[in-house]
């Protein structure tokens, strides 16, 4: 079973939520946002009613840019078509595990939020209207990596709680980390080159001892026995250091 994709453009009130929390809410994401939107800042700064506001804003703004909002999606189709089955092939060889029907299909959520999360449980992500094709690309690999990962992880560790693959627990953090390790390989970079390391800018500056994580993990996945033991090696390493990784992440 090969899963599919669907690209859609998402409407701003099934957002509106995503966009109030890292928009409007103390989070790491806010300021970025916030950057995208010079325009709203400055509302943000006379608002009296900060979530309509934002909400007003939005809808008119996605109102105002549908045609070039619905080409995109177009544009994103045609760009992910002739990788899909190759890369999902290539994430079941490189984590030894098959997609399953629960994974049959996928949907590519285009919105106007500049933090794109991924949702386990709906099978779905959000990609950033204002990314670049490699950018978009490069989210599909980032989250469907996430989605097979996990399946994986449960594999390994059958007793865990998927409450621990959510934000902030150290499991989501480990897993954020994993895109910059899987997405370099061989396998991957053959069907789609890409040398841009596929995680948060604050993860590859994580440093364990006076060496960088990103190049611990590496080392790890170049010495594994197989998907599962690299996974084992990762887990207890970020578990010894705790205190250490998550002071910095
Ligand atoms: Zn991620």
């Amino acid at each position: 079973m090969i899963p599919k994709v669907r690209v859609v453009l998402g409407e701003v009130k099934d957002y509106l939520g995503i966009l109030e929390y890292f928009v409007l809410s103390d989070n790491m994401f806010r300021k970025g946002c916030l950057s995208q939107y010079p325009k709203f800042k400055e509302i943000l700064k006379k608002s009296k009613n900060e979530k309509e506001d934002l909400r007003l804003f939005f809808e008119s703004f996605n109102k105002k840019n549908k045609k070039k909002l619905q080409k995109l999606v177009e544009k994103t189709k045609k760009a992910w078509a002739p990788l899909n089955n190759k890369i999902m092939k290539a994430f079941e060889d490189l984590h030894q595990i098959k997609w399953t029907k629960k994974h049959s299909n996928f949907t590519a959520r285009i919105t106007l939020c500049p933090v794109c999360p991924r949702y386990l449980e709906y099978n779905a992500f959000d990609v950033y209207y204002r990314f670049n094709e490699k950018r978009i690309i490069d989210t599909f690999l980032h989250e469907l990596s996430h989605f097979i990962f996990f399946e994986k992880l449960k594999k390994v560790y059958p007793k865990i709680n998927s409450k621990e693959f959510e934000h902030p627990h150290l499991i989501w953090k480990m897993s954020e980390v994993m895109p910059g390790i899987i997405l370099q390989d061989k396998k991957i970079q053959e069907i789609y080159k890409n040398k841009e390391i596929s995680v948060y800018d604050n993860i590859k500056k994580i440093k364990i001892e006076g060496k960088l994580l990103l190049e611990i993990f590496q080392k790890f996945y170049d010495e594994r026995n197989d998907f599962e033991s690299f996974i084992k090696k990762s887990y207890g390493f970020i578990k010894k250091h705790k205190k250490e990784f998550e002071r910095q992440f």
